[in-house]
């Protein structure tokens, strides 16, 4: 029996993560878990899992709650991240926070010694190097559930890194492949949040429409696998069907496909080096689907792609720049403050008026965020 402790249970990686958990009684057991502010879906998944320990954002919804579950033990804000991350009676910690909220509790758990399922990319992002040297320092495997990291990650099964030619990332191209840049002018929130392929949270919808998610996975890919940017490719893939691919240096490539659906790599994940079977995933079927395109990334057309590589092989503070920039403007057009293409332009504003330094820690870190969101606020005004 696996313990599993799950930052963001709400959320759209999180509830996919306790169909798995559910699916696998035998296998794994929720025992501790974190929820933002939709209390109402937290009760249901409370009554359907009995978690021992429950954190939110709020201190009033704890407190309520813990009258209406006194066996529970509730805990909130920042801190409740962290004791969630750190339930010493789990050996797994599935991080599907959303942002760059996720870093602290991550560097905790693993300095605890939890096992790392990471879906939260923005903590990757804006502190790889402090998160990659804490795991490797205290021996702990940080296991990626981003569907195309755990395709490289399942391509590299028995490789040796120093073998790799490239790693492939395939784009779907997002709600906005086919539009130009002339047509983005006026598109809507909810244009944006329509994505062809996958169904996701809002953050990562809008990211994928932006290009700045494949810019972060970029990122994420540069950290996990110990790969620099100049062996990192995207390729527009519009099925979603190849989830990513590696090329070796006799030409050979290798690459993992499946129907788009979240809970295989969340699953693979959770049971790696195993795999166990998932009864309600559907079955690729490539006579049915009959082609699969791709074709060039166009970087000029897509910037946040263009700003995440140069943030990311500049480095220092700049890709943490990049993050919070991003979270702060894409909440801005969520909320219906800023047009689809002024993200880019807060994006490209911050990084250059940010003066990088190298080898952040965390404090500067933190700092750097908290800045560039101050500073992309006052944009807004
Ligand atoms: P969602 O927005 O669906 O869920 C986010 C979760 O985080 C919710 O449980 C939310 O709580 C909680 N949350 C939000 N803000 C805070 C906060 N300040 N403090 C504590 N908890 C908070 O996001 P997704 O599931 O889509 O994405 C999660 C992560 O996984 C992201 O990093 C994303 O990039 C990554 N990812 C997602 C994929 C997907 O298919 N969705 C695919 C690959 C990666 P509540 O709703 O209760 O307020
Ligand atoms: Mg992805």
């Amino acid at each position: 029996m696996k313990y599993i402790s799950l930052l963001g249970a709400t959320g759209s990686i999180g509830t996919q993560t306790l169909d798995i958990i559910q699916e696998h009684p035998n296998e794994f057991h929720l025992v501790a878990m974190s929820v933002g502010r939709n209390i109402t879906l937290a009760r249901k998944i409370i009554v359907e899992n009995k978690p021992e320990i429950v954190s939110v954002v709020n201190k009033e919804d704890a407190d309520s709650l813990r009258n209406e579950f006194p066996n529970i033990k509730f805990t909130y804000g920042a801190e409740g991240l962290v004791e969630i991350a750190t339930y010493p009676k789990a050996s797994i910690l599935l991080n599907a926070v959303i942002g760059s909220v996720g870093l602290y509790p991550t560097l905790e758990a693993i300095r605890n010694g939890k096992t790392i399922c990471i879906a939260n990319k923005e903590t990757l992002v804006t502190a790889g190097h402090l998160v990659m040297n804490e795991a490797k320092k205290y021996g702990v495997p940080l296991l990626p559930v981003d569907s195309e990291h755990s395709a490289i990650f399942q391509a590299l099964q028995g490789e040796k890194e120093k073998n790799i030619e490239k790693l492939i990332i395939t784009a779907s191209g997002g709600s906005f492949r086919d539009k130009s840049r002339e047509e983005l002018q006026n598109v809507t929130v909810e244009q944006a949040l329509n994505h062809p392929n996958w169904s996701m949270g809002a953050k990562i919808t809008i990211d994928s429409a932006s290009m700045m998610n494949k810019g972060l996975e970029v990122i994420e890919a540069h950290w996990l696998f110990d790969i620099p940017y100049e062996k990192i490719d995207v390729l527009l893939h519009k099925e979603s069907i190849i989830h990513s691919m590696v090329e070796f240096h006799d030409s050979s490539v290798i690459a993992q496909l499946g129907t788009p659906d979240m809970r295989v790599p969340i699953q693979y994940a959770l049971t790696y080096p195993d795999r166990l079977p998932l009864k309600t995933a559907n079955r690729l079927n490539l006579a049915e689907i009959g082609q699969l395109h791709f074709s060039k990334m166009d970087i000029e057309r897509f910037r946040c792609l263009h700003f995440a590589f140069e943030a990311g092989k500049i480095g220092g503070t700049l890709p943490t720049v990049l993050n919070a920039a991003n979270e702060t403007a894409v909440q801005a057009f969520l909320d219906g403050k800023i047009t689809f293409l002024q993200i880019e332009d807060f994006i490209e504003k911050s990084l250059s008026s940010h003066k990088p330094v190298m080898n952040p820690n965390l404090s500067l870190i933190q700092e750097v965020d908290l800045e560039t969101r101050a500073y992309v606020n006052s944009l807004l005004q």
